[in-house]
C-alpha cells in the first residue's frame, strides 16, 4: 500500500500543503510511517480519514431521504454525525459509512 507524504497529499486533494497540515494537527495523528529522508508518511486509510474530517472530495447523501447533505448549511464532519436538515435523519459521516 502506497504511503504518501503531507505534500503529495495536499497535491492529491488540490490544496495547499499548510491547510493539510494544520487540519493533521488538529485530528491529532501521527504518521504511519517515515520516509528514508525522515518524512512523515501517511497510509491510504489515514489518507481517508484526513479526507473525512477535512471534508474534501467526498459526497455524503442523507441515509433516509437522498438529499446531498455537503450542500446543506453549516455541513461538517467533525463529530462523526449530521442531523440531515431536510428530514432529521442521523446519518453517520464517518469513514465507515463511506461507499
Ligand atoms: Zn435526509
Amino acid at each position: 500500500m502506497p504511503k504518501k507524504s503531507i505534500r503529495f497529499i495536499a497535491r492529491d486533494l488540490n490544496v495547499c500543503y499548510d491547510y493539510v497540515k494544520r487540519n493533521i494537527d488538529e485530528m491529532g495523528i501521527g504518521p504511519d510511517d517515515y520516509s528514508h529522508m525522515g518524512t512523515p508518511t501517511y497510509n491510504e486509510e489515514t489518507q481517508k480519514d484526513i479526507q473525512v474530517y477535512m471534508n474534501i472530495g467526498i459526497d455524503w447523501y442523507c441515509d433516509s431521504c437522498g438529499d446531498h447533505m455537503n450542500e446543506q448549511e453549516g455541513f461538517n464532519t467533525h463529530s462523526g454525525s449530521w442531523v440531515c436538515k431536510k428530514c432529521g435523519y442521523i446519518n453517520d459521516v464517518t469513514k465507515n459509512n463511506l461507499r
